[in-house]
Order: structure tokens, then sequence, then C-alpha cells
């Protein structure tokens, strides 16, 4: 089997070169070609010798997903891809150009196993995690299918990030080196349901990459009901947990709300949060449900709006999340990798 040199890290790689004999500069070569260059095989690689180019033709590979289809929306420039792994199992990206940022929301798991009331993908359960190469490839199919090489990554399409930690970390720091892709840091963030010991985890290891935390709700049984994942790791918990990470990183967390007609729009809903997130150095991002199979409503504008005006003495910039794509599926909590759609 020739070893696909995509999603190795860069000590893995070294190893690789160092394991055929060669000198370790050709490490940073042969990185710069995948992640810098995008070659897509080894005879294109110029400054290697002729002969290591035939060895490397010989056990090794550079693999890519296949992209099974393209969905253009009508509304915006928004492109969802739907890419079929090597055991036929699909996942999706969603690449969201928007003035000069050019954003990619990439999945981390096929399906995904929290099973939130509200969310499409949810409804699927989870076959299983992407390998690092599953992950950094949706950044590298985008640039080669778009030709244009994303600002910003969001890891927030299907699956739970912080149930693939390790994976999902080696893909990230793929993506952020400076000698490859070249996403920086601050452009690519990572968003959780709330993992608590993985939060705890992530503080610990210093981290650079932005986070984000799914709240939706302000107390433990609305959550509970949207998302059973609250059951185990409560918000008393979680919040400690990301008060821990904002100290600790000295960066800003991002909440993201889930706007819900009637189940967490009210004012007392926005009073409970601006108790629950207060001295938290972080921002709210609102963001209006978009249609999936559950029985929910988006609120109307007036109330996005005045939800929006009653949290903002948190201090925190209000976003309201635009939806990107929801004519094709591809908007938060859209994503179920589907053939037919
Ligand atoms: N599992 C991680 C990563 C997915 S991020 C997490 O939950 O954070 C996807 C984001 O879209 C989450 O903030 C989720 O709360 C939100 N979302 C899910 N379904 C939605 C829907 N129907 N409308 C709007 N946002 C939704």
């Amino acid at each position: 089997m020739k070893r696909n040199l995509i999603g190795l890290s860069r000590n893995e790689l070294g190893a690789f070169i160092a394991g055929i004999g060669e000198k370790p500069f050709r490490t940073k070569q042969i990185w710069t070609w995948l992640y810098s260059k995008g070659a897509a095989d080894f005879n294109g690689m110029s400054n290697l010798s002729k002969s290591l180019r035939e060895k490397l033709g010989k056990i090794a590979k550079i693999d890519t997903l296949t992209l099974e289809k393209v969905t253009k929306s009508k509304q915006s420039a928004t492109k969802k891809l739907l890419w079929r792994l090597h055991d036929g199992a699909l996942i999706e990206s969603v690449y969201i150009p928007e003035g000069k940022r050019r954003t990619v929301c990439i999945s981390t798991q096929v399906g995904c196993r929290l099973s939130c009331t509200f969310c499409a993908t949810g409804s699927l359960g989870c076959s299983r995690n992407l390998s690092p190469f599953e992950i950094v490839d949706q950044v590298l199919g985008v640039i080669r299918s778009i030709g244009e090489k994303p600002t910003n990554i969001v890891v927030m399409g299907m699956g739970e990030p912080f149930h693939n930690y390790e994976s999902v970390m080696k893909a990230l720091s793929i993506i952020n080196d400076s000698e490859g892709i070249a996403i920086s840091h601050r452009k690519i963030t990572l968003s959780t349901v709330g993992i608590v010991p993985a939060i705890e985890r992530y503080t610990a290891e210093g981290h650079p990459y932005k986070l984000a935390i799914s709240l939706n709700a302000t107390d433990d049984q609305t959550r509970s009901g949207l998302m059973p994942i609250n059951k185990k790791y409560p918000l008393e918990a979680l919040i400690k947990a990301a008060r821990l990470y904002t100290r600790k990183s000295r960066k800003r967390l991002t909440f993201e709300y889930v706007l819900l007609s009637g189940i967490n729009d009210t004012q007392a809903d926005a009073n409970r949060l601006l108790k629950l997130l207060r001295n938290i150095p972080c921002k709210v991002n609102l963001i209006a449900y978009n249609r999936t199979q559950g029985d929910y409503k988006r609120p109307d504008e007036a109330r996005i709006q005045s939800f929006a005006e009653a949290i903002r003495p948190l201090c925190a910039p209000v976003t309201l999340r635009l939806s990107r794509g929801d004519d094709i599926g591809g908007a938060c909590g859209q994503l179920i990798a589907e053939l037919s759609r």
C-alpha cells in the first residue's frame, strides 16, 4: 500500500522522509509542494531529484476526496460541496464568499451523534470520525475546485469536533502551518456543543484557534430538551469551563445561540443570558433557526432584533449570522450529505 502523504503532521512527514533515507530538508520542500503549491503528483516537484520523485511515486501517494456534487445557492454565492470518501460515505463542506472573506465550513464526522433536536445532521447518527486527511482535503479540495484559497475556516460542519479531538487538532495544525495552506489561527474557529472535559483539555494544551460554544439556551431544562448532551455537561459546568478558558487563554469566546420562536427567544431568556455570561469576555452570535425536520419556527425579525438589543449590555458585540445557503440545505444545522438534494 502506498502511503498517503496528505494528513500527516509535519513531524510524521519528517519521519517518513527520514525512514526512506532522505535528508531532513526534503520534508519542507515536499510539504510546500503538497500544501502551498497544491501538487497533484510527484512528477512536478521540480526541486526534487528525478530519482527521489520516482521513489516517492512508488511508495507514496497524494490522495484526494472525490467531489461528488457542487450545489450553488441562488440567493448568494454560497456553494455546498458533497464529498465521497473512500468507503463510500458522504460528507459536506460549505464555501461562503462574502466581500473579501472566503469562508469554508468543514465537517469532522460522518453524521453526528449528539442528536440536538433542531439540527438535521443530528438525525443521521454518527457512523465514524473523519481522518486528518479527510478533514484537510476538504480545504485543499475547495482550492482545487473553486481555484481560490479560503481566508477563514470554521469547523462547524457535520459532526462534533471534540468527539474527534486528535484528528481535528492534527488537521488544524496542517491547515494553519505557515509554509503550507497557511491560514492564520486567528481565522480558524472551532465550534463545540460543550464537551466540558475536551474544553478543559483544549484550554490546558493552549491551542491558538478561536473557540465557539453552542449555548442555545439559558436554563438546564430547556437546554437538555434541545441538546441531550446538556444532561451530561450541564450549564454550570459548561460556564465554569468557559470562564477558565477565557482566563487561561486570554482570548474571547464566542457563544452561538440558535433562536427558536417561543422556546428560547423571550425577554426572560435574554435576561438569563446576560446573567450567565456576565464577566466572561465573549461575543454572542445569534443564529436565526434554519428549517430542518424539527418542529420549530424562526422568530420574526422584530423579535430577533429585540433579543439582540436586550443582550447588548453584555458589552459583547452581538452578531446575527446570516443564513447563507439555506436554499441549498447548506446553512447551519442543515447538512445531511444526501445525493438527491
Ligand atoms: N457540533 C458542533 C459543531 C457544529 S456547529 C456544535 O454544535 O457546535 C453548527 C452550529 O449550527 C451550532 O452552533 C448549532 O447550534 C447550529 N445549528 C444547528 N442546527 C441549526 C438550525 N436548524 N438553525 C440554525 N442553527 C443551527
